[in-house]
């Protein structure tokens, strides 16, 4: 079976976590503050904070913007559960916001149609790894005072008009899951410019505590005060010093997924049935995801039966994502229905993520095309 996402992981990544378990430190040491800084130098940002994963990450992002009851944030429907779950852990409300047709990155226009006088913050998420429209987005964020945060989790070594992802909202947030651009196995970080930002997120990855057991034993004292309700969101050195390590391998990670990409839309263009997610000029993609669309009326096959004849051959597809409001918990929850956001519910109908990652060959996609065409086939 081909995985639709797999990690890269070499010699240099193992011995590199091997040395941390001869050192001092296997928790909160010198590979965690090394991590955030050439995190926050990939991302051109002053602070990066590192957690324990991408989840955590968003948690303290919305504990630090203040997010609490009677508070509302934009979200996409079309991302990961813990984008929206990050609101609710904090008692805000997440408002769902369709998303383009094109590119099933949050819509602008939609984004203003749904701001109010509670609306506190926008998540901007990635999908797939194409930067949202963050011009447009930072543009309404200015005009009513709202936080711009972006869930860049599937973006990371990507661009936008050549700014990096990290540096285009107030705060952006990263995971370090294996499937994802670079990995620790479990992990997440929060770039940032604002100084208060990134304390208020250190404190709170340490049950709101002021300072960390290093910063102690460093100035020999004991003294430290709870100021905030925090939680343990700690990741281990060794982890980051895979991190460290997986990081000098970014570009080429992100060079080789848009190598997969182009051979795949090269090869779409000869198969009617299905297209490509579109791409926006001025970016540049992390394809975290290569996501087609199985198209309705031009297949005489559904996606469920182009779905299961890639998985019975070995192709290990999958669907990203079910929309978040049409989770049962969501559902039970909030009351919400089908027709809350047409655009994202019609794609989840049609969509299908095919494997990308670094170590995929050449062959292999060969392989997997073949399948698809296949798979299109009546009867196969
Ligand atoms: C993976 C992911 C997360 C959560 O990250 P974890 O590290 O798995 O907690 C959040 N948002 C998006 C868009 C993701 O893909």
């Amino acid at each position: 079976m081909i995985p639709y996402g797999r990690q890269s992981v070499d010699e240099d990544d193992i011995k590199a976590v091997v040395e941390v378990l001869r050192s001092d430190w296997l928790t909160t040491g010198p590979e965690g503050e090394r991590f955030e800084n050439m995190v926050a130098e990939c991302c051109g940002t002053k602070y990066a904070v590192a957690v324990s994963s991408g989840t955590a990450a968003l948690h303290c992002a919305m504990f630090a913007a203040g997010i609490g009851p009677g508070d509302e944030v934009i979200v996409p429907p079309m991302t990961f559960a813990a984008t929206s779950n990050a609101v609710l852990y904090q008692g805000g409300l997440p408002v769902f916001t369709d998303v383009d047709a094109n590119t099933l990155l949050i819509d602008p226009v939609e984004v203003s149609s749904k701001i109010t006088t509670r609306t506190k913050a926008i998540i901007a998420v990635d999908y797939a790894g194409q930067p949202c429209d963050y011009d447009a987005l930072r543009s309404i964020a200015d005009k009513h005072g709202l936080l711009l945060i972006a869930d860049a989790c599937h973006s990371l070594g990507g661009s936008y008009k050549e700014r990096p992802v990290g540096s285009l909202a107030d705060v952006s947030v990263f995971s370090f899951h294996p499937v994802k651009p670079i990995t620790t196995g479990e992990g997440g970080m929060i770039a940032t410019d604002d100084k208060g930002f990134a304390d208020r997120m250190r404190r709170f990855r340490s049950h709101g505590i002021t300072t960390d057991a290093r910063q102690r034993a460093k100035e020999g004292r004991w003294f430290y005060e709870m100021v905030d309700l925090g939680f343990n969101y700690r990741i281990t050195d060794i982890q980051c010093a895979l991190g460290l390590s997986q990081l000098k391998k970014l570009s080429f990670f992100v060079r080789r997924r848009n190598e997969i990409a182009r051979l795949y839309t090269a090869a779409l263009e000869d198969i009617s049935e299905v297209d490509p997610i579109k791409i926006k000029e001025n970016i540049c993609h992390g394809y975290h995801l290569y996501v087609i669309r199985v198209n309705p009326h031009k297949s005489r096959r559904t996606r469920d039966e182009v779905f299961s004849s890639l998985l019975d051959m070995g192709v290990g597809v999958n669907v990203h994502y079910i929309p978040i409001h049409l989770h049962p918990y969501y559902k039970k929850k909030y009351g919400y229905r089908e027709g809350l956001c047409p655009i994202a519910e019609r794609a989840f109908r049609e969509i299908i993520s095919l494997p990308i990652y670094p170590g995929l060959k050449n062959k292999d996609i060969i392989h997997i095309i073949n399948c698809l065409k296949k798979s299109l086939i009546e009867n196969n």
